[in-house]
């Protein structure tokens, strides 16, 4: 039997990415790897794409073990170094490094390093989370520039705040904020996350950073990802292991949130919390069990799910059961958890086996 089990389908995966190149074509890719590929397994991930041309982390444990195992693409650190002594690895390790405050651009003026680092200098545009506020901007670019421990050209980079929402006003006010401060700068640019990629090609820039639509969800809040053509890399599986009668009144579960309105059946998913399936997913909330989907009642338990299958079912002991992935939208069961499709699939925790297939 298949007990929580992750598929990771890199078919689906080298899919997804043909369908951004498709967006944005001249864009270089910048694949986000962070959260462990939001869940996906990053050693994996990293391996299997070989159509991109950089990886994002956000912890340099994340790059050094990329670089560890091999991956010789560049490697950009989302935050860049926490403290002096990391910036030291990084030039090691031939990593690259956001700069996001102006003590991080003089500590890293001031290095004395082994060799010069790639930087992105990052600019805050109205999002307020990091990169530089627009009035120390220029005097950290000009620090920078043709800095003996820059290598190459600067990427100046800037983050979205809603791009998920098509008609956000902010969306049109950071972009021409990063263009009236960044455009004209002898360097490359970089804007677009998914859901930028998806609805502004104006700020595709020199480089995308692809995280979530690479994962076959979609960025948008008013689509799925299948409207975009992208697939789903992973499917959650497990099994059935036990069906139930359940007689008119009776409750289900902790804290019997749940009573049958009429008699039926409940089949026993191996699947929980425990496992990072959302415990406030709510009644209602799809589950597919031979293709058929079947609503979730009663709590979500750390081992163990319930599913009305009604009376009538062909639900047996061992049938395999989709939580999300092939056949059932990632953002569908989100919605029912009030949740996203990013926290659900980064919260699968260690005991979920990952397997992966072509
Ligand atoms: C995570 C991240 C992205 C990717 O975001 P998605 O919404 O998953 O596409 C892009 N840029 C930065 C700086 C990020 O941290």
């Amino acid at each position: 039997m298949k007990i929580a089990v992750a598929e990771i389908n890199l078919t689906a995966l080298l899919h997804n990415i043909e369908v951004i190149r498709k967006l944005a074509p001249t864009s270089k890719i910048l694949a986000m790897l962070k959260a462990n590929a939001y869940g996906h397994g990053y050693l994996e991930i990293a391996e299997a794409l070989t159509n991109v041309d950089a990886f994002g982390v956000a912890r340099l444990e994340e790059a050094t073990k990329l670089r560890t195992a091999g991956i010789q693409k560049s490697i950009l650190l989302l935050e860049g170094f926490f403290d002096k002594t990391e910036l030291l690895t990084i030039a090691e390790q031939q990593l690259e490094t956001v700069l996001h405050t102006k003590q991080q651009v003089l500590d890293f003026i001031n290095a004395d390093l082994p060799r010069p680092v790639k930087v992105w200098l990052k600019l805050d545009t109205g999002m307020h989370r990091i990169g530089l506020p627009p009035s120390d901007f220029e005097f950290c670019y000009k620090a920078l520039f043709q800095h003996k421990n820059v290598l190459g050209l600067m990427t100046l980079m800037t983050h979205m705040a809603c791009a998920d929402e098509q008609d956000n006003p902010l969306n049109q006010k950071q972009l021409s904020l990063f263009n009236k401060l960044a455009g004209d700068l002898p360097c490359e640019h970089s804007i677009a996350n998914s859901a930028t990629i998806m609805s502004i090609p104006a700020a595709h820039k020199d480089w995308i950073r692809p995280g979530i639509m690479m994962y076959g969800a979609s960025a948008m809040s008013d689509s799925d990802a299948a409207e975009h053509d992208l697939k789903p890399v992973m499917t959650l599986k497990s099994s059935v292991i036990a069906v139930r009668d359940v007689k008119q009144g009776d409750s289900v579960g902790y804290g019997a949130t749940w009573t049958a309105s009429e008699d039926t059946q409940v089949a026993i998913v191996a699947l929980g919390y425990g496992d990072g399936y959302p415990r406030n997913a709510e009644n209602g909330t799809p589950v597919l069990i031979n293709g058929t989907e079947y609503p979730l009642v009663g709590r979500v338990s750390m081992d163990m799910i319930t599913i009305n299958v009604g009376v009538n079912a062909q639900v047996n002991i061992g049938d395999e059961v989709i939580l999300w992935g092939d056949g059932l939208a990632i953002e569908r069961v989100a919605r029912h958890a009030h949740s996203i499709s990013y926290e659900l699939l980064c919260g699968l925790t260690g005991r979920v086996k990952k397997q992966f297939s072509y």
